[in-house]
């Protein structure tokens, strides 16, 4: 990889040769991805970007750690939608507000970008099963984009995992062991099992390549923009893999010179789950929480990538924000009436956290931001119906309607 110089334990600071079977530091620390930004520079330029037609995260593989001959995954991950919500923005109180669309993914989550450079580097490592624990998305994406490219799975999860993420698992084919335990319990688990048999591993925060996948969500926003940098990004936090990975696109793209400043990151939790918020809160080291809230894909009672997550939200000067399971549903139903945008719960966190700061007046109502929608809501119909409510019910009879309408005080213009 010529783009690449090396990998670096974010705590330790010893360096790796960039392999595609990379692991965490034999410290335990999380590596990170080191780019020659002088050599991509000479390679990308925002107008080679502008003429691509390649609609799909492998657009930026100039900041990929790909070797060149590697194809692209086969299912089409990335290039969400970027919706301008101005019906939104009012609602809110703010200037301009811009809601990417991660759930329209092949296997609806923004996970999808994580597991199409998850697999891309197991074909590099020539490996022909790759396993994972995860709270249901990583499980179903994983799955899905190794079925495409012919890769049996070992798929770990919670028992709790939504049953539309356990369908998705079921189709694509994957060994689906479902842990009777936390999510916690759940990847010591999956860790054992890797060990054992030696499996390509895609878990969160081990393999140092997921995040740069993740990190796509930044280039295309900031692309989709016309490179003018937001004010702020919000996005849901579970274990800090995505925002980290966020941050680091956005970085990218501020070292090889196409965006001129950075934005501040905001960071969302569930108040029942929000071990990184708190450390932020506190200034103290981040502790376990108990996994207490219905966004089951931020439910994440110790962070696997708390370093890297904190680095982020801080370099960023970043605002931290905690909902609760109310607001996360009230979130849920604003996104769907004034946008059309249909979230899972931990997909609407970013918006709900949000809205939450709008009013408590700490976003300026000249702000430019933007919400990441990370999953979408046919994967938990449950949870949505619990927000949104039962339709209106009754036999095909005009009378009964007109009677259903008064009775629901419903006014037909
Ligand atoms: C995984 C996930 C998140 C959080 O990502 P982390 O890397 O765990 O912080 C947010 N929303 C959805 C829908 C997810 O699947
Ligand atoms: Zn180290």
């Amino acid at each position: 990889m010529k783009n690449v110089i090396h990998a670096k334990c974010v705590k330790c600071g010893k360096i790796y040769e960039s392999t595609p079977d990379l692991t965490n530091c034999t410290c335990g620390g999380i590596l990170d991805i080191i780019y020659d930004y002088d050599y991509i520079k000479t390679q990308l330029t925002k107008e080679k970007l502008a003429s691509r037609r390649d609609n799909s995260m492998w657009r930026y593989r100039e900041l990929l750690p790909v070797e060149e001959p590697t194809p692209a995954p086969p299912l089409r991950v990335g290039w969400s939608p970027l919706y301008e919500a101005s019906r939104l923005a009012k609602e809110l109180g703010i200037a301009r507000l811009y809601v990417k669309d991660d759930g329209v993914n092949p296997t609806a989550s923004l996970k999808d970008r994580a597991s199409s450079m998850a697999v891309a580097k197991a074909m590099e490592a020539g490996a022909k099963v790759i396993a994972c624990s995860s709270t249901g998305n990583a499980a179903s994406s994983l799955a899905g984009n190794a079925a495409a490219a012919g890769l049996k799975t070992y798929i770990f999860v919670p028992s709790r995992a939504p049953k539309g993420k356990v369908a998705q698992l079921m189709t694509f084919g994957a060994t689906v062991i479902s842990v009777q335990g936390s999510y916690e319990e759940t990847f010591e688990l999956s860790k054992q099992a890797i060990e054992k048999w030696g499996w390509y591993n895609r878990n969160a925060a081990i393999n140092p390549y997921l995040s740069e996948g993740k990190k796509t969500v930044g280039l295309e926003i900031m692309e989709q923009l016309g490179w003018e940098v937001p004010d702020y990004i919000a996005i849901s936090v579970g274990d800090g893999c995505t925002i980290a990975g966020l941050w680091k696109g956005l970085k990218d793209l501020y070292a090889i010179g196409f965006i001129d400043k950075l934005p501040r990151l905001i960071s969302a939790q569930a108040e029942g789950c929000c071990p990184l918020n708190r450390a932020i809160e506190t200034g103290e080291p981040w502790r376990p929480m108990e996994e207490n809230t219905l966004a089951d894909s931020i439910a994440v009672g110790v962070p696997r990538n708390a370093d890297k997550a904190l680095m982020a939200i801080r370099e960023s000067n970043g605002l931290v924000v905690n909902v609760s399971d109310q607001e996360i549903m009230a979130a849920q139903k604003l996104l769907g009436r004034t946008c059309g945008v249909f979230g899972e719960p931990a997909g609407v966190t970013g918006t709900a956290g949000l809205k939450k700061l709008c009013e408590q007046g700490k976003i300026a109502p000249d702000a430019t931001v933007v919400s990441v929608v990370t999953g979408n809501g046919l994967k938990d119909v449950a949870n949505a119906i619990a927000a949104c409510g039962e339709p209106i019910s009754i036999p095909s009879d005009m009378e009964r309607l007109l009677t259903a309408f008064a009775e629901n005080g419903i006014v037909v213009d």
